[in-house]
């Protein structure tokens, strides 16, 4: 792992030539994968990033199976946290956005006192013994206190940028990822066609699925035909198209590349755009990456634009969490104990909207 961190100021391209990679091999197999897994193109993207995760699929067998959740991510991913929780009598607030981290600085030393919690018109002034902040890069951008900003490990998250990416769902009277026989095409009492996560170098669209065919539970329904789910990189052009313009556009490249859905109809389309997704995984950004302890001793960090091995993803986010997590044992929970003579509860002092 250390010698693949070391490789964190190249890009993958750049890696992959000086390795006798040629550029046709990235055009047609990595731009893809690059695309898909951090929505920017191997020239863009640090091979350190791409090496990580390479590294996971070559040594853990079960981590380079392509699958999709059965139904949809509330249904089945936080649904299930959220029990856990819950049953653990966890409460979690929601549609609330800290405005402002209250401070206090004494002989040098840093302490977070609350947090301003705002919902709607109302806000409230929240305390706790540890404060996690699991934003994103503009949230995190937003709230810190300027004043932190003269340390280098906060300065320097404002020099951590994001990838915009557009995200668009057709729905169509039929299956478009049938190539074979036209009589499953248009039968719509059961799924038909590729049940699997797909990718392509010959459309803006770099991966995408039937969400009908992979998540069923959730996005089959009866009477109705395919629902591609396609993932807009690069997004840049995109974002300041009209959603029409952009399902028309989209629909066209899916003909392109299943001619035989010309014979179906799009009967639905939706369109998401996001000017600021996942933290960009350019080539030596890694040092300005921030650890989750911070220099403010109760005040922590997670979310996946901080320091951790893998990609901007799920699994990065859980990564950065436990970290977190390691980081407030470690350093909050002895004190408590030390003050009140007792065990008690870390709580997270960041609410997600
Ligand atoms: C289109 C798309 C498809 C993706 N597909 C996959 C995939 O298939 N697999 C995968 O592993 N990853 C995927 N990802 C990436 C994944 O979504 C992210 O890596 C992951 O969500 C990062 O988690 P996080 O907790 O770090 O940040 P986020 O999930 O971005 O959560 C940060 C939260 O902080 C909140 N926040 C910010 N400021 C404040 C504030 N002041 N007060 C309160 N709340 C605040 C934000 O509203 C946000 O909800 C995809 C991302 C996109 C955009």
């Amino acid at each position: 792992m250390k010698i693949i961190r070391e490789l964190d100021s190249i890009s993958f391209a750049d890696w992959f030539r000086s390795h006798g990679g040629s550029d046709g091999s990235i055009k047609r197999m990595w731009n893809p994968i690059a695309y898909a897994l951090g929505f920017i193109d191997c020239e863009n993207i640090s091979a350190r990033c791409m090496l990580t995760i390479f590294q996971l699929f070559a040594t853990k067998t079960e981590a380079s199976v392509l699958r999709m959740l059965e139904g949809s991510p509330y249904e089945y991913l936080h649904k299930p946290i959220l029990d856990y929780l819950e049953a653990r009598e966890v409460k979690i607030y929601t549609r609330r956005r800290v405005r402002e981290i209250l401070f206090t600085e004494e002989e040098g030393e840093t302490r977070v006192t609350g947090l301003v919690v705002a919902k709607g018109e109302t806000q409230e002034t929240i305390t706790a013994d540890a404060y996690v902040c699991a934003c994103d890069v503009p949230g995190i951008q937003r709230i810190l206190p300027q004043e932190w900003r003269t340390l280098p490990e906060f300065d320097n998250i404002y020099k951590l940028d994001t990838v915009p990416v557009a995200t668009v769902q057709l729905r169509f009277d039929g299956w478009v990822t049938e190539l074979q026989d036209a009589t499953q095409r248009h039968n719509l009492s059961h799924a038909a066609g590729i049940d699997n996560l797909l990718y392509t170098p010959d459309a803006d669209f770099s991966c995408f699925a039937d969400l009908a065919l992979t998540s069923p539970s959730s996005y089959y329904r009866e009477g109705q035909g395919s629902l591609l789910q396609l993932v807009l990189t690069p997004g840049d052009p995109f974002i300041k198209e009209t959603n029409q313009a952009i399902a028309q556009h989209v629909l066209k490249q899916v003909h392109e590349l299943f001619p035989s859905s010309r014979q179906l109809n799009m009967t639905w389309y939706n369109v998401i755009k996001l000017a600021q997704s996942l933290y960009r995984e350019a080539p030596g950004m890694e040092p300005y990456r921030p650890p989750q302890k911070t220099a403010v001793a109760n005040f922590f960090l997670a979310g996946s634009y901080t320091q951790q091995d893998y990609i901007d993803s799920m699994e990065g986010a859980t990564v950065s969490g436990r970290r977190a997590a390691m980081a407030i044992l470690e350093n909050v929970e002895p004190q408590r104990r030390r003050e009140r003579g007792g065990i008690g509860r870390v709580h997270e002092g960041l609410a997600r909207t």
